[in-house]
């Protein structure tokens, strides 16, 4: 075994790989940028190098920087986890060539599987399954159209360099052809450096369903079962699950085989993952499946096989890269029980997923479920980076009871300081299909409306938040704000106004004051009266009934600029106003404002036109996505403040409207 090892990667895949190298006995060398000197993985590891400034490009990209730091710090191997470079050939082969080893495939498989088009011209040659399209070299958008037209309408447009969903967009009718190979070679560009695009039939019903395999340096492979991941927004996994429902063993053997030979073409070694797309109109059959591409690494979802199998596929990896054979064969293999995977991001639903930034100033896990988390509490999720917080991982011994631990650990999760997918997430485990296994690609935009709704939140929640932000509550202390009720503070007036804000909502509620335990709350939505218990910070007498909750205020610039109440498993999440920008929040409609920091990538608007509710405005780039900023009712394009390239702020003007002209 490797005595110590350089992890190339940051956040909870850092902290992951080296959980299992401390467990064999392997020294750990953390990487890290300016943004990152305080990370998790940093202290987690044995020693860690700067790699230089935030930005990834200038550091968790640098390839030479960190085949150095290996060298300094005597690494005997690199693991690259997944995402930057871990796809990258020319970083293994460099690898090789300073004398080091890449824990992943040869530098050749990773070529020969890292172009869409290129990896499914040699799975046809393996006699893989591909999906029927144009994966050829020319590139002309009237022969491209040509070509769709051959295939037949839906067609799915791919950068042919693409992942996590980039670059891709799915084409109805030929209509709309031509701005959508625009749109998916832009992407494909600004995320990959690379344009060049293939044509697939897109699948009925799709289901993806993916194989995890692992080969030696010895020419084996097997198979570790499979993971369904069609619960997809925007072609980006949020929910994973193995084993996949409805799956029979004729269609798993199928699957398997295809994998392996998928695997063996290419001399594959160490953990991969082969991807289906599944015609899943008439069940699971197996002549309905067809290859989409291999991802030459650890997967995101990697944990739910773990938990099916048993095995830990780090250490299989680490075993693989010193040149072990596998420790088992096919038959040795089987699945217990089944798993789910959540992915918990810092991301505002309700206003189109957008990735969200903030300091964690409460972070709670449930003990019943694996958190795979790179940050702890008092972390800050930067701009900088994916907005993940944690992969919420549970097992059972039936779906059913799957089901119901991560409905549990859901609720036991407790965050504040930022907005996160955590209602969402819940509300797709409650989801009636979803339940029964009844899954496709489409489930999350089909019933977004259902997914997305919220209630009014609860009287209690409005009260707790409005008493919390006028830090009535007790002392806020940062660390463990519910651990003391000392530190009251002086009485000002008896009645306080607060207004809080969530999405498009006002509340505002009138807070009076009977002693210093004692209130009565009132908002447009009711009135309840709260009395604290004393040295029971998160317990409360409700209108008479004890009630048990917890809270806590984020602070931006010493101003109390958000709220987070957790009740009853749900986290209700309000924004605090401040004075001054208040009357932004009246009427969104005529200002079109950046809804979070990104890049102009083009003005679809001009000054003097009419436009319809609906209308796209603005594109921006930001994450490495492109968000389109449409026009919330009909209207006229008075002014536009921004140009194609302009960077922006969070709630920067871009565009406004007037009344459309009569
Ligand atoms: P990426 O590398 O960006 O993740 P993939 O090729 O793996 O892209 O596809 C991502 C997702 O897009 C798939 O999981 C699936 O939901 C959908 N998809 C891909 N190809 C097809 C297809 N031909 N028909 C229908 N859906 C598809």
């Amino acid at each position: 075994m490797f005595s110590k090892i350089l992890i190339a990667n940051r956040g909870e895949i850092a902290v992951r790989i080296m959980r299992t190298a401390k467990r064999l006995g392997v020294a750990t060398v953390a990487i890290y940028s300016d943004a990152d000197a305080g990370a998790m993985h940093v202290a987690e590891a044995d020693e860690a190098v700067r790699i230089g400034p935030a930005p990834v490009a200038q550091s968790y990209l640098q390839a030479d920087t960190i085949i150095a730091a290996a060298k300094a710090t005597g690494a005997e191997a690199i693991h690259p986890g997944y995402g930057f470079l871990s796809e990258n050939p020319k970083f293994a082969e460099e690898i090789d060539q300073a004398g080091l080893v890449f824990i992943g495939p040869s530098a050749e498989a990773i070529r020969a599987m890292g172009l869409k088009d290129a990896a499914k011209a040699v799975m046809e040659k393996a006699q893989v399954p591909v999906v029927p399209g144009y994966h050829g070299e020319r590139q002309e958008p009237e022969f491209l159209a040509e070509q769709a037209d051959t295939i037949g309408y839906p067609v799915l447009i791919k950068a042919r360099a693409g992942g996590g969903g980039k670059g891709m967009r799915k084409v109805d009718e030929p209509g709309q052809f031509a701005d959508a190979l625009q749109g998916a070679q832009r992407e494909g560009k600004a995320s990959f450096g690379d344009d060049h695009v293939l044509i697939e039939k897109y699948v009925n019903s799709p289901r993806h369903i993916e194989i995890q395999v692992l080969g030696d340096q010895h020419g084996d492979a097997v198979h570790l079962f499979e993971r369904d991941c069609s619960l997809q927004r925007r072609h980006q996994k949020v929910i994973e699950e193995a084993p996949a429902p409805g799956m029979t063993d004729e269609m798993r053997a199928a699957m398997g085989d295809a994998a392996v030979k998928a695997a063996k073409a290419i001399g594959y070694s160490g953990a991969g993952t082969v991807e289906f797309i599944v015609d899943g109109s008439d069940g699971l059959r197996p002549d309905r499946f067809w290859f989409m591409e291999m991802n030459t690494r650890l997967q995101v979802e990697h944990p739910i096989t773990e938990a099916i199998t048993g095995l830990d596929l780090v250490a299989l990896q680490l075993r693989v890269a010193v040149g072990e054979p596998l420790p088992f064969a096919q038959s040795d293999l089987a699945i217990y029980g089944h798993a789910f995977e959540a992915r918990l991001y810092a991301e505002d639903v309700p206003k189109g997923f957008l990735p969200a930034i903030g300091t964690l100033d409460y972070l709670r896990f449930s003990s019943a479920a694996r958190n795979d988390t790179g940050v702890r509490e008092g972390d800050e999720i930067t701009p900088h980076y994916d907005p993940l917080i944690a992969k919420v991982i549970v097992h059972g011994s039936s779906r059913h009871e799957a089901l119901a631990k991560m409905r549990d650990a859901l609720a036991d999760t407790l965050i504040a300081g930022t907005v996160t997918n955590k209602a969402f997430l819940a509300a797709l485990f409650r989801h009636e299909g979803f339940s029964k296994g009844e899954v496709d690609t489409g489930l999350i935009d089909r019933d977004l409306p259902g997914l997305l709704h919220e209630g009014s939140p609860p009287m209690l929640a409005q009260a707790m938040a409005a008493i919390a932000v006028l830090g009535l509550a007790g002392e806020v202390d940062r660390q463990d704000p519910w651990s003391s009720l000392s530190g009251w503070r002086l009485w000002g007036a008896a009645q306080h106004y607060v207004k809080l804000v969530q999405g498009k909502k006002a509340f505002d509620l009138r807070v009076s004051l009977r002693n210093a335990r004692d209130f009565k709350v009132s908002s447009q939505t009711g009135t309840i009266n709260v009395s604290l218990v004393e040295r029971a910070p998160d317990r409360m007498i409700v209108d008479g009934h004890m009630q048990s909750l917890r809270f806590a205020v984020s602070e931006v610039f010493g101003r109390v600029a958000l709220v987070s109440v957790f009740l009853n498993g749900e986290t209700f999440v309000f924004d605090v106003p401040d004075g001054v920008t208040d009357a932004g929040y009246a009427d969104p409609g005529d200002d079109v404002r950046a809804p979070m920091p990104g890049l102009v990538k083009q003005v679809r608007a001009k000054t003097g036109h009419d436009v319809s509710r609906g209308d796209a405005l603005v594109v921006l780039e930001a994450m490495k996505m492109e968000h389109t900023l449409a026009a919330a009712r009909d209207g006229t394009v008075a002014e536009i403040y921004v140009a194609d390239g302009d960077q922006v702020s969070d709630g920067d003007l871009l565009v406004s409207l007037v009344p459309e002209k009569e």
